[in-house]
């Protein structure tokens, strides 16, 4: 068995994720390269990092500004063509490290951090790829925009805050059919003309390719499961 295809490395799960969303693609028509994979390395040492960089590996993405800043600066000085992407909720006193670590936030989801990030852009002389996150199920426990107000607020967005949006961002209920939310953010981001769509994560990423999904946020299929102790 070659090292590609041992699903024991993080190399072997990297290459059949990416055949299974080049195959998703496919079947709905789509243009492989068409879907960009963020490997979501929470948790995980940036040694496993380096080994999904050595096998092609380029977007990461991170839900803490802390965590990202413990193992990315030293990453990016040696691979500077790695992307790193934050996903999770920001606080607003993690804006100005988030803004000088990251080349993407998929997680703005209120003004007041839109606005931050807006001043943080600007006196860093740094531009970042947004995402909005879209609350498409409503969870009260949940970040994001409530879907009914998304247009308002990227309006918001570009008008007052001069922020160029590049598309939208959702994490489904885990208890329902993720498809629906899919569909629902691919209606949203079509309306608004938007050309990134973030959606899909380990379980649920080839559905995603389906709908839409540009970019695919893959952790435990890459990097295994999380130890949170
Ligand atoms: C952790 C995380 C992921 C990856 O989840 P897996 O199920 O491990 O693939 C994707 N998106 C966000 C926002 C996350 O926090």
């Amino acid at each position: 068995m070659s090292a590609d295809s041992d699903s024991q490395t993080i190399a072997g799960r990297l290459a059949e994720v990416r055949d299974d969303i080049a195959a998703a693609a496919k079947s709905a028509g789509r243009d492989p390269e068409s879907v960009k994979l963020v490997a979501v390395s929470k948790t995980h040492p940036a040694e496993a990092v380096e080994e999904a960089i050595a096998a092609g590996q380029r977007v990461f993405g991170e839900n803490r500004v802390q965590e990202a800043q413990s193992k990315f600066p030293d990453l990016k000085e040696r691979y500077p063509d790695i992307e790193l992407h934050i996903i999770g909720p920001l606080q607003s006193n993690k804006v100005k490290d988030a803004v000088a670590i990251a080349d993407c936030i998929q997680s703005v989801d209120r003004a007041k951090i839109a606005k931050a990030i807006a001043k943080e852009m600007e006196e860093q002389g740094r531009t970042l790829k947004l995402l909005i996150q879209v609350n498409t199920g409503e969870e009260p426990q949940k970040a994001g925009i409530p879907p009914a107000e998304v247009a308002e607020f990227v309006e918001m967005c570009r008008a007052e805050l001069g922020l160029e949006i590049a598309g939208l961002m959702c994490i489904p209920p885990l208890d329902e059919e993720p498809a629906m939310h899919f569909a629902l953010l691919e209606k949203l981001a079509g309306q608004l003309d938007l050309p990134e769509l973030s959606m899909g994560m380990s379980g649920d990423y080839e559905k995603a390719v389906q709908f839409g999904a540009t970019y695919v946020r893959v952790g435990t299929a890459i990097f295994g499961a999380r130890d949170y102790t």
